[in-house]
């Protein structure tokens, strides 16, 4: 697993004369309320928000109270005799409307609605208030406003609570071209949802529904995609600083607490002042104090559950504001006290660390240099990212100091009760940290409680003479096949859970992966599972090295393309070690994954395209994301390595670790072209329009006849819709000769024919080789 972390990065200039605190601004806007003098009649009014067009029949709009000089928001409710209302967007793709369909049965939205509760920091709620006030028709209504502050005001001031650090950083930094549009529709068939204008997200329209399943809460993306003038011009804000040379000095006390102290060089990537910062935490830790440059900076963190929620974000974002703003001719220094838990304690002295990708505060996913030090209880053991420098007692505490030797995306932690093993190997450095104990979880499910301990009972270091060799095999391979990793210091830890996640030069492994695969858990005791959890994982995380560090994803839509070449690098290695046999018997457990039917009749592959990313994890399709992301994902570079040829395929992997640091999923069809046989698809697009950009397997039969020295026949498909295109492989057999033919099958059946002398012995769809399923 491998979590790109997104950060709110927004474009701002020179904050307003400053007549509010971040925190003042904040608690206003937590009692912002509806105006009942600010209430107008409304006839016909219609307003844009590039592609979201609303309109407002007859009814009253009622405005907040002004904060700092702009109405954040706005609730309109119809007149109850024929009052209407109504929002209407067309999604510009087919996978969009598609998406839609899903969750609302038509593929564009056209909704009626009888009331809407409006947050705005881009200005529109001022725009609209001057557009009624100078409008006679539009008459001021305090008694209707009353009624409607009454009933509504509560509501909206937890909407927009709910955006409260966007909208205060917003305010401060105050560039309204950067603002966003909310609003909250009780629509008339759809019911709640919520349709969002952010001209700082990657697609900045968006809408969709909370969702609930199985006591959690989803947001239901029902369509997001590039408002019309993003779709004219590829612009893409862009990171506006960078944070490098972190100094984080951590204190774990017995208790598992942590109080830590990160110092940064910040640097400036454009030529305005700042005074507003924004940064990433996880919310398990709170920021006691921050300076920059050695002047008190204010620190502004609460809570944003919608606006986190929207974007699937864990963390949440916290500012810092400044006075007098930053310069950007000169780097400046940040230092920032926080402290809270985000180590857990899982039972029989196993720890583990909850925020890994959080626990300090940060920006974007820049590369930066580390300098590490913990203090700790000295019967435990710190093991993270960067290279040992020195490891000392002092009384009852450990303290452990690392530097990285070359810049890192992030940096990691995880701490225990452990037994290792070290190993200097070809350059690198490898220590291998088990658990001397299994977590409580682990021991209570393994062990039937009748069973005396010990016997039977499964051990937590079983397996680590065969994982470090397993370890130091996986990062032969990938150095072989890939080139050398820069970061040469790798510690190997154990985390509950049946995952694991490669951190720079810091892996954290299932804890399974750490037992005698005879010893797992008896549900998990399956080829597939002993497999994943003594085989694939453990090189899947060393294959991070390269895939998640080395060379990085382009953004979030292109997370997948990063964790499929880890996966496909461990599989690679699997073959290698057990034969092709191994490789199919994997990919076919992904087939019947990605093509079993569910309760609603559709396949989890259906969900949506890869691309997706964790908008695919909706209440419809909780393991869509996981099974789309790592399964189809494999399966499309199998594809791909099938269709280029072992030698060409593995040149294009060599040729993106040697030169690419970061790649986006269409550099890689750029790539990928640059490698492929002469075919009807030369640039690879219907191959990726099909399988990434696109949903569906098609379910594919074959017919053929030999005659006049011709093989001829027609491949149908079916299971997908007329735009698929599929090339599906075919082989040939005459004689000794063995001929693979990519031929195009079609909803109406696709004629093919292939000159052959001699009649084959064998002709046969490749289903280990293409990801379809074969029809009689
Ligand atoms: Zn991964």
């Amino acid at each position: 697993m491998f979590r790109f972390l997104p950060a709110l990065i927004l474009v701002a200039n020179l904050r307003p004369a400053l007549a509010l605190t971040a925190a003042q601004l904040g608690d206003e806007i937590q009692q912002a309320s509806l105006d009942p003098t600010e209430c107008y009649r409304v006839l016909d009014l219609n307003f844009n928000k590039e592609d979201v067009k609303v309109y407002l029949g007859s009814g009253y709009l009622v405005f907040t109270k002004p904060i700092q000089g702009t109405h954040p928001g706005a609730v309109f409710v119809a007149s109850t005799e024929g009052g209407d209302a109504d929002v209407l967007l067309l999604p510009p793709t087919r996978s969009e409307r598609a998406s839609l369909a899903t969750f609302t049965n038509s593929p564009n939205l056209e909704e009626h609605f009888k009331s809407a509760a409006f947050v705005f920091t881009d200005g529109t709620g001022d725009q609209l208030l001057a557009q009624l006030q100078s409008n006679p028709a539009s008459k001021k209504s305090p008694e209707m406003g009353g009624l409607i502050a009454e009933r509504w005001s509560s509501v909206l001031s937890n909407l927009i609570s709910s955006f409260e650090t966007r909208v205060v950083y917003d305010m401060l930094s105050g560039r309204r071209d950067a603002g966003m549009f909310y609003m909250a529709i009780a629509g008339n068939q759809l019911d709640n949802f919520d349709v969002l204008y952010d001209p700082s997200a990657q697609d900045q329209i968006l809408v969709g529904k909370l969702g609930y399943r199985d006591n959690r809460t989803y947001f239901n993306t029902w369509t997001a995609f590039q408002a019309r003038s993003f779709r004219k011009v590829a612009a893409s804000p862009g990171a506006w600083y960078t944070l490098d040379n972190f100094r984080i000095e951590a204190a774990i006390q017995p208790d598992l607490t942590m109080q830590a102290v990160t110092r940064a060089t910040l640097t400036l990537l454009q030529q305005q002042p700042r005074s507003v910062l924004t940064f990433s935490l996880t919310p398990s830790m709170t920021v006691t104090a921050a300076t920059v440059d050695g002047r008190p900076a204010e620190v502004f963190d609460r809570a944003s559950l919608r606006a986190n929620l929207i974007q699937a974000n864990e963390d949440r974002q916290f500012l810092l504001v400044l006075e007098p703003p930053l310069d950007p001719a000169v780097p400046h220094e940040i230092e920032i006290h926080h402290a809270g838990a985000v180590i857990r304690d899982a039972g029989n002295q196993v720890y583990y660390v909850g925020s890994r990708g959080t626990w300090y505060p940060r920006t974007g996913a820049g590369l930066a240099n580390y300098d590490l030090t913990f203090r700790y209880p000295k019967g435990l053991t710190v093991a993270a990212t960067g290279t040992p420098e020195d490891d000392h007692t002092e009384g009852d505490w450990r303290v452990t100091h690392l530097k990285t030797q070359t810049a890192v995306r992030f940096a990691g932690f995880n701490l225990g009760d452990f037994q290792s093993l070290v190993r200097e190997h070809n350059g690198y450095r490898i220590e291998v940290y088990a658990n001397r104990q299994l977590e409580s979880a682990l021991a209570t499910r393994t062990v039937p409680p009748a069973t005396p301990a010990r016997d039977g009972a499964p051990d937590p270091t079983g397996r680590l003479d065969e994982l470090t060799k397993n370890l130091l095999d996986s990062l032969d391979f990938m150095t072989d096949e890939f080139g050398p990793s820069p970061i040469r210091n790798l510690a190997v830890t154990p985390i509950p859970g049946g995952f694991g996640q490669g951190f720079p030069g810091l892996v954290y492994l299932s804890t399974l992966a750490y037992i005698n695969p005879g010893q797992l858990p008896p549900p998990l005791r399956g080829r597939s599972e002993q497999t994943f959890y003594s085989e694939l994982l453990e090189t899947h995380e060393v294959a991070h090295q390269w895939w998640g560090n080395l060379v990085v994803p382009a953004s979030e839509r292109d997370d997948w393309l990063i964790e499929s070449l880890a996966n496909y690098s461990a599989l690679l290695l699997l073959e290698r070690r057990k034969g092709v046999k191994a490789l199919d018997e994997v990919l076919d457990d992904y087939r019947t994954h990605l093509v079993a039917r569910r309760d609603t009749g559709r396949t989890l592959e259906s969900t949506g395209p890869i691309v997706w990313g964790y908008r695919l994890e909706t209440s419809l399709s909780p393991d869509a994301w996981r099974t789309v992301t790592y399964e189809k994902g494999t399966w499309i570079i199998h594809m791909l390595r099938r269709r280029l040829g072992d030698e060409k395929f593995l040149a294009l992997l060599r040729e993106i670790s040697s030169h690419h640091h970061s790649i986006s999923t269409e550099e890689f069809r750029e790539l990928a072209s640059h490698y492929a046989p002469k075919s009807p698809d030369p640039d690879l697009k219907i191959f990726f329009d099909n399988w990434v950009y696109g949903t569906g397997v098609p379910a594919v039969k074959l017919s053929y006849t030999w005659r006049d020295a011709k093989l001829s026949g027609t491949i149908a498909q079916r299971d997908v819709d007329e735009a698929f295109t599929a090339y599906v492989p075919v082989e040939v057999v005459t004689g000794n000769e063995r001929n693979v033919y990519w031929l195009p099958a079609g909803s109406d059946p696709a004629p093919f024919s292939i000159p052959l002398k001699i009649p084959p012995t064998r002709v046969t769809l490749l289903a280990a080789d293409c990801l379809m399923t074969t029809s009689k």
